[in-house]
């Protein structure tokens, strides 16, 4: 049987662990399809990660530091140029802790709404078919269900040769408790969170090293992008030390010390360290499901979502790649549909990455260097804001538009975009992309004036002149 009409066997028809948009999305596409629903979550975690730790604090502390620094309006106003000189850690709170209890507040109606029955304490498993919940003073209570959807996320993996004390060695949940905003920092990991968080605080004007192990940094992204965003964190004065490895920190009175393993020593305020992210997998006593997790604590699953218990789902972090809340969202939906004998599509293979970055890229499709090396031929189309005059009004000099066209059949191959408004702009092409449009739709579409919408007309027309200056000579 593969829906979940139990006929009242058991509590609920739905149980889902975890409210993070994973979780969240499953207990409401189950609600929807008229199923009794339990969503189980941690006392003050309500939204998850992603609303209480990591997506949306982060991304508001963002546009907060943009607006007090003045940042982008620089260009306009001078250098000099700032909303507030001396900006205090209680600025920047005020900001994330009213959006964080507007979000909350959001998807507690959302939840009521759909009678989704929200059961607050800590899941674990009792058998394939129960979760006992702890409630702290509240003793320990069991909730069976038909259908059950794990989505419990991730925390911070944290290094066991590092001595974490939330002050001055801290991992990317500590930004949200600094008490001041740090002189300099060392940022351990150039990954999406590290070089997020690397920019917020450049941008605030702490001094800021990033060390990253491996050359490169955000190697799934264009080159040409990833150069442009190291040009712009260095002018931030962002110093990176790549190939280098942290060896150990030392925490004194003051501040602490670095140790890099080539012997050398970088002081800070403040080490940060983002070195990904540790499956919540391993407090779910899954063995008594009959489950196992991976040492990273994330679930195996199959197309569907499920596990090797085909009633037991798991999704969003937990299950891993891509681990980001826009597609933990959809995995939720499609696992709660597939649970329910609803239709369901899969995951879109082309979706979008944003990465908020200071400034930000985001992309959909592939890359120069994927397309070059499965020796697919393309031909760049490429659009700078400087030469849009809403580029200029906004006084956005550096940002560009890069298309990648197939010539052969001219569909989108990729679509990469640095700069402001990156991360809204990439819909404009995932949708043509999706679509099986090609480059000629943008050539010939009217553009709303002046946008930077717009810059997929001037890429479009770039790209499609290159490829009739190639075909002319065939003429
Ligand atoms: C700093 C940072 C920035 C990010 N920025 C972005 C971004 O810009 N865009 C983007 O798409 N993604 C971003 N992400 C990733 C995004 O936050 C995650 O992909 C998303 O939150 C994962 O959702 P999830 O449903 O898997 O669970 P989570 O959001 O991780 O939530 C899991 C929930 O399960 C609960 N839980 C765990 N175990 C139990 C248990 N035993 N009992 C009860 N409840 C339990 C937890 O309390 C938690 O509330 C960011 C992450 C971080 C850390």
């Amino acid at each position: 049987m593969n829906t979940c009409e139990t006929g009242g066997m058991y509590d609920f028809d739905v149980l889902v662990l975890g409210s993070g948009p994973g979780g969240q999305k499953a207990a409401i596409a189950a609600a929807k399809l008229d199923r009794r629903v339990a969503l189980v979550e941690r006392r003050h975690m309500i939204g998850g990660v992603c609303i209480n730790t990591g997506t949306i604090p982060s991304k508001t502390l963002r546009e907060a530091v943009l607006y007090l620094t003045g940042l982008s309006q620089r260009e306009m106003y001078g250098q000099s140029y700032r909303l507030k000189d001396d900006i205090t850690v209680g600025d920047l709170a005020a900001r994330t802790q009213h959006v964080i209890g507007r979000e909350v507040d959001v998807i507690r109606s959302q939840l009521v709404r759909n009678r989704v029955q929200l059961i607050t304490g800590t899941g674990r498993f009792h058998d394939p078919h129960t979760i006992v919940v702890a409630q702290g003073e509240g003793g320990d209570h069991k909730v069976s269900a038909e259908k059950i959807i794990v989505a419990a996320g991730t925390r911070p993996a944290r290094p066991g040769s590092v001595d974490f004390d939330d002050r001055t060695i801290i991992d990317s949940d500590g930004i949200l408790r600094l008490d001041h905003v740090p002189r300099s920092m060392v940022v351990v990991g150039a990954g999406v969170i590290g070089i997020e968080y690397a920019s917020m605080f450049a941008a605030l004007g702490t001094k800021v090293t990033v060390v990253e192990r491996r050359e490169r940094m955000l190697e799934f992204c264009d080159l040409e992008v990833v150069e442009a965003l190291k040009y712009h964190l260095r002018d931030l004065q962002v110093t990176f030390r790549f190939n280098e490895t942290v060896a150990s920190v030392e925490r004194h009175p003051r501040g602490a010390l670095a140790l890099l393993e080539s012997g050398k020593q970088i002081a800070a305020d403040t080490v940060m360290y983002s070195a990904g992210r540790q499956g919540m997998a391993d407090h779910l006593e899954l063995e008594n499901a009959g489950l196992t997790c991976d040492d990273r604590g994330r679930i195996p699953v199959d197309e569907n979502f499920r596990t090797a218990a085909p009633h037991i789902y798991a999704v969003g972090d937990i299950i891993g790649f891509p681990a980001l809340a826009s597609t933990s969202m959809e995995q939720g939906r499609l696992a709660a549909h597939h649970a329910c004998g609803e239709p369901a599509h899969e995951v879109q293979a082309i979706h979008p990455i944003g990465i908020y970055s200071i400034p930000e890229i985001s992309f959909v499709g592939r890359t120069e260097d994927e397309l070059t090396a499965d020796r697919v031929p393309f031909e760049v189309g490429l659009a700078r804001y400087r030469e849009l005059a809403r580029g200029q009004i906004i006084g956005d000099s550096y940002g560009m538009l890069k298309l990648l066209v197939s010539p052969t059949d001219r569909t989108l191959l990729g679509v990469h975009i640095f700069g402001t408004n990156a991360t809204e702009l990439v819909h404009i092409g995932q949708t043509v992309m999706g679509c099986g449009g090609t480059v000629d739709y943008l050539v010939d579409a009217v553009f709303n004036y002046p946008t930077l919408a717009e810059s997929y007309k001037v890429a479009a027309l770039d790209a499609t002149n290159k490829m009739r200056s190639v075909a002319r000579l065939r003429d």
